[in-house]
């Protein structure tokens, strides 16, 4: 291990000109000098996050930043998430990610977050829905405000199921949003009418419940996503030699993270969303470089407004993850041997609200590593720089010298 390092993720932060800001992107648009600087000083390029053939989703990409191969080591969204929150699965436990989302009376989906329902809420909802629902084949566990999970039991169910993803279906009739079997197995047409059957008696309950009263976006339908059997990753330790950690306020992130034993910091405050502890954050990685080669700072909030299609909701939060994550970081660290990466995980075009599967732009600095041509961090000038197109493991093999 030749040289520590520290990843900044932003989340969702890539996407494309907007004529309302003059042919530039957010990321162009934004003042964004600490990220500049790691441009400026190093060398830029772009990242292969989301390999064809895999849902287009965060836990794929950030599985590709870290090197973890998602083409042949990606359990679903339901088990990472699952193990982040420490829930037992046992062999032939199938995890879904079980979002709480808002459907409206004419059965569209309006809303994959239930209007962001706040955790205490989302929590009361799925005890509520443990307590009415849940026996030998189905238990509800609630997560963070709208990201729950579901585990059905036992082996007369199927993981190989096809869904739609919430957040990339909003404003779509649920008729046409229907899961449906992969094989011809009989498990996985049972699993699709349990689960059918599921969403009908839930939404019934929901519709009813008392703290659905009187909202304009409430938590009244369950959404089970990407489901699969626990998780089983390399090792950070075994794949790279060194100690890796994490920081981020969601499970998906803190479930890659322990999957493959990294150290995952909880960080009191942190919401995934622009009121984030950034301060909290910015501490626990400067405790964690002191004892780890790699930590990874993942931040939620720009891929949250990207889905909102909030441009300047997302100006915001590109700023505030420059001026509160990657410049105070830089700073503390100054003169000592660490390297940094800047990159986000996929791109969030605000006009689509949806992920694409466009390579990221990357840039890297630290004190073995000398500078491009390139000046700003961006998506058009990043794929321009020295350090080319990588994937796999080549981005954490580079950033630790190895
Ligand atoms: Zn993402």
């Amino acid at each position: 291990m030749k040289t520590k390092a520290i990843i900044f993720l932003a989340d969702g932060m890539a996407d494309e000109a907007l004529p309302e800001l003059n042919g530039k992107t957010p990321l162009e648009a934004a003042n964004t000098p600490a990220m500049d600087a790691i441009a400026r000083q190093g060398k830029n390029g772009t990242f292969l996050t989301l390999p064809a053939g895999l849902p287009t989703s965060s836990d794929v990409a950030n599985m590709s930043v870290l090197g973890f191969y998602p083409e042949k080591n990606y359990p679903g969204r339901g088990p990472i998430e699952a193990v982040s929150q420490g829930v037992p699965l046992k062999s032939d436990d199938v995890a879904w990610r079980c979002n709480l989302v808002y459907v409206s009376d004419d059965d569209v989906l309006r809303d994959y977050s239930a209007g962001h329902i706040d955790n205490e809420t989302s929590t009361a909802l799925m005890n509520a829905l443990e307590e009415e629902f849940g026996n030998e084949d189905v238990t509800f566990y609630p997560g963070v405000s709208y990201r729950n999970l579901l585990v059905l039991h036992g082996k007369k169910f199927s993981k190989n199921i096809d869904y739609f993803k919430p957040d990339s279906s909003q404003d779509e009739p649920i008729a046409q949003l229907q899961p449906s079997p992969l094989d011809n197995s009989p498990e996985a047409k049972f699993t699709v009418e349990f689960l059918q059957d599921l969403d009908r008696r839930t939404a019934e309950f929901l519709k009813k419940h008392p703290l659905n009263q009187g909202k304009a976006a409430p938590g009244n339908r369950i959404w089970p996503w990407s489901p699969g059997y626990a998780p089983a990753l390399t090792p950070f330790e075994q794949a790279y030699g060194g100690k890796g950690a994490v920081i981020s306020a969601v499970d998906v992130i803190k479930g890659i993270g322990k999957a493959s034993g990294m150290t995952v910091y909880e960080v009191p405050g942190a919401t995934g969303f622009l009121d984030t502890n950034y301060q909290g954050k910015v501490d626990a990685a400067l405790e964690a470089i002191k004892t780890h080669d790699l930590v990874y700072v993942h931040v939620e909030a720009i891929d949250e407004c990207s889905h909102l299609g909030d441009l300047k909701l997302k100006l915001q939060a590109i700023e505030d993850f420059d001026a509160k994550i990657v410049a105070p970081i830089r700073k503390a660290l100054e003169g000592q041997n660490v390297n940094f990466a800047v990159l986000p995980d996929h791109p969030v075009p605000i006009k689509l609200r949806k992920h694409t599967t466009t390579p990221v732009p990357l840039a890297v600095c630290g004190p073995e590593i000398t500078a491009d041509a390139v000046d700003t961090f961006s998506e058009n000038k990043a794929p321009t720089g020295e350090l080319g197109f990588l994937k796999g493991n080549e981005l954490v093999r580079y950033l630790l010298g190895l």
